[in-house]
């Protein structure tokens, strides 16, 4: 097979994994259609959705995620099927729910929002606690630890959602 003959396969999977994220965002928008805010909140149909288009880019180069385009669609039919079902039975779509994003964080480096900058800032205010210790000079130290800290998270996580790898 050419080079090009390749790409275009590998287009074509990618074409394929779209159209299966984009069903997955259909019918999770048909079945949260009556719910209200809190119980579109309660099922994480927002979260679920970009589940969906984060296995979907990934399934054509990993086989786990291929494996979990089963899973988010069960987790789907979960909210389908949802309707007056118990506390049990939520627990168990959350539990399911923890398996794609435990694949994605550990074998795709995925982080949760804010998390880089949370961490950037906790750095920022210990270099500052340090380098004010050492100075007598803390307030202004941690102060300044603790702005450039946010900055460095803010900008880092920028550069992480532009990569995909932002939950
Ligand atoms: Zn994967």
């Amino acid at each position: 097979m050419t080079d090009d003959n390749n790409i275009q396969a590998v287009q074509t999977e990618q074409k394929k994994d779209d159209l299966w994220a984009d069903n997955i965002h259909t019918r999770i928008t048909k079945a949260t259609f009556e719910m209200s805010e809190n119980e579109k909140k309660n099922w994480y149909a927002e979260k679920l959705i970009k589940l969906a288009y984060h296995i979907g880019k990934r399934a054509e180069a990993c086989s786990q995620c291929e494996n979990l385009k089963k899973n988010v669609e069960e987790l789907c039919s979960y909210i389908e099927n949802g309707k007056d079902k118990d506390y049990e039975y939520k627990r168990e779509y959350l539990g399911k729910m923890s398996v794609v994003m435990k694949h994605l964080g550990t074998d795709h480096k995925m982080i949760n929002p804010g998390q880089l900058t949370v961490v950037a800032v906790v750095i920022g205010i210990i270099a500052g606690v340090i380098t004010g210790y050492l100075t007598h000079m803390n307030g202004l130290y941690i102060l300044i630890g603790a702005v450039t800290g946010l900055f460095v998270g803010i900008i880092n996580e920028r550069i992480a959602k532009k990569k995909g790898r932002v939950f």
